[in-house]
């Protein structure tokens, strides 16, 4: 993850927010290449599941709606994270995040340790000594298996087991609180009034945007059973604890689609088909098959309302977290919008001659982990070749021509002989009109090289002797093989054509 940060920072993909004053935890701006790179994640995923699918209409909703649509869909009343307070550190936990383990010395259980999701066992064990030590009974036996194999949710924890919980930034045991629920929307207060009246929310996704829209989409008369609206936009929620650079901030964006099926329909096997187009897609820009994972989540922890959720998680710099959400959601949303307006949400199905609401399927992703898993699938150090044979280390980034920030680079072999200069600059200016290009005249032709291969820049172009004096060919270099080879003009822009919009 330290890799990864330094190179966004130092390459100007992502900087803290509000960085010259230090910072703002859970905020984050995006850079040239970061906002390049995450526009492409979202058009690359507009395209495909808006633009070339026949099924799904896309949409954009305001941030801030009425109250009520809150009220509707529980968040009011339910949205809300279990939160625990360190009295010693002042360090907030989350409960659900937060797992305590027993601390057995010569087979006596003499209290418990407590570590937030993802520590390290060396870590937790170092912290089981210091009750030990605490103890004043530092040759006693640590039951090291213990900690690692008999670990529980704080969440589950009880009043006398809290009492003796040596929490992850305190010194002594006793500090942490019982867990308490916080409330994860942002508040705002809209117009003159600064009463109660004028509260209102930022949205904590853009699913409930959908849903308020989704009898506007019926009656604009496009669509039938089975269908989806799409949207992408940003998200805000008062995260406890933002951690794992943008894997969980405070403001995030996310792609969202609900899916209308009939009531009837095989939603199992409709959840399963959209798992795979789920897959399919993170594979097709670039994400290896083999670090994406399932995890259904178990029936008795479902919300009332869902039939099913399955998370895709990814392997992630710090574990295996989730990325995407699909979960099968009834027709619970549509139905308290329909009893809190008073407007019907049937729709009429011409296949079946009947009227009901919908159900849904709900793919769910965030484009700022996305980028994440991009960035962590794309992060590489190999050795290659340099200009005079010499092996040299490098830092590539192994973007998919699909989503790469810049997708090629042209490069006059020397800048000081106008001939070459003239026509690498009329092909920057023609692949320009199409692609984010780069044109990048100086220094020698190996650094240059090495300059694109760090940004993920996938393809080079040299304009050299040959494509003056010869044939008008150039040559194309490859940035994970280092490979060469001579096109025409032609050629490369097909191949371009091909390898970037395909
Ligand atoms: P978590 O359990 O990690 O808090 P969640 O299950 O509440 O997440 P959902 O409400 O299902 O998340 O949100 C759908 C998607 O939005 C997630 O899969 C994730 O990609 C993204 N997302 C949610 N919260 C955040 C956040 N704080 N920062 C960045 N992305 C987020």
């Amino acid at each position: 993850m330290e890799d990864i940060v330094g190179l966004c920072k130092r390459r100007g993909f992502i900087f803290a927010s509000s960085e010259i004053y230090g910072g703002y935890n859970g905020f984050y701006d995006y850079g040239p290449l970061g906002v390049e790179l995450r526009n492409n994640i979202k058009q690359a995923w507009w395209r495909d599941f808006v633009h070339r699918r026949d099924d799904i209409e896309g949409l954009d909703s305001s941030i801030i709606m009425h109250p009520k649509i809150w009220k509707a869909s529980g968040h009011v009343d339910g949205f809300s994270d279990p939160l625990v307070d360190c009295k010693e550190s002042k360090k907030r936990y989350r409960a659900d995040q937060l797992f305590f383990a027993p601390v057995i010395l010569d087979g006596e259980q003499v209290g418990y340790v407590a570590f937030v999701e993802g520590t390290d066992s060396a870590s937790i064990i170092k912290r089981a000594k210091k009750v030990r030590d605490h103890l004043d009974k530092k040759q006693a036996t640590l039951d090291e298996a213990a900690l690692g194999n008999d670990r529980t949710e704080f969440t589950e924890a009880t009043a006398e087991q809290r009492a003796q919980t040596l929490g992850p930034d305190a010194s002594k045991v006793d500090t942490l609180t019982a867990p308490r629920e916080f409330k994860l929307m942002f508040e705002t207060k809209v117009g003159p009034l600064a009463d109660d009246s004028a509260v209102a929310y930022l949205r904590p996704e853009t699913a409930q945007g959908i849903f308020a829209n989704y009898k506007n989409i019926v009656d604009t008369g496009r669509v039938k059973i089975p269908f989806g609206i799409a949207q992408i936009g940003k998200a805000f929620r008062n995260e406890i604890t933002p951690r794992n650079f943008i894997f969980r901030s405070r403001e995030f964006e996310q792609m969202e689609i609900e899916y209308f099926i009939a009531p009837e329909a095989d939603w199992q096997a409709l959840h399963r088909e959209w798992l795979d187009t789920c897959i399919d897609w993170l594979v097709s820009i670039g994400l290896p098959r083999e670090d994406i994972t399932e995890d259904v989540h178990p029936t008795e922890k479902l919300a009332f309302y869902s039939q099913a959720t399955t998370d895709l998680m990814f392997h992630f710099p710090h574990g295996e977290q989730e990325l995407w959400g699909i979960a099968c959601r009834s027709d619970y949303d549509l139905k308290q919008h329909q009893t809190h307006s008073g407007k019907s949400m049937e729709i009429f199905d011409e296949a079946s001659k009947s009227k009901y609401v919908p159900h849904v399927i709900e793919p769910s992703l965030g484009v700022d982990r996305t980028l994440l898993a991009v960035l962590t699938a794309a992060y590489c150090e190999d050795e290659v070749p340099n200009d005079k044979g010499q092996v040299e280390k490098r830092t590539v980034m192994k973007f998919s021509p699909k989503i790469a920030p810049v997708k090629a680079a042209i490069f006059p072999l020397l800048k000081n002989k106008p001939e070459l200069v003239d026509v690498a600059e009329k092909l920057y200016k023609k692949l320009q009109r199409r692609w984010n290009v780069f044109y990048d005249a100086s220094g020698a032709i190996g650094r240059r090289y090495r300059r694109q291969d760090e940004i993920g820049t996938p393809f080079g172009i040299t304009i050299d002797f040959d494509t003056i004096e010869k044939d008008g060919t150039v040559t194309l270099r490859d940035r994970d093989t280092c490979e060469q080879r001579r096109v025409t003009e032609a050629e490369l822009i097909e191949f371009l054509e091909e390898q970037i919009d395909g």
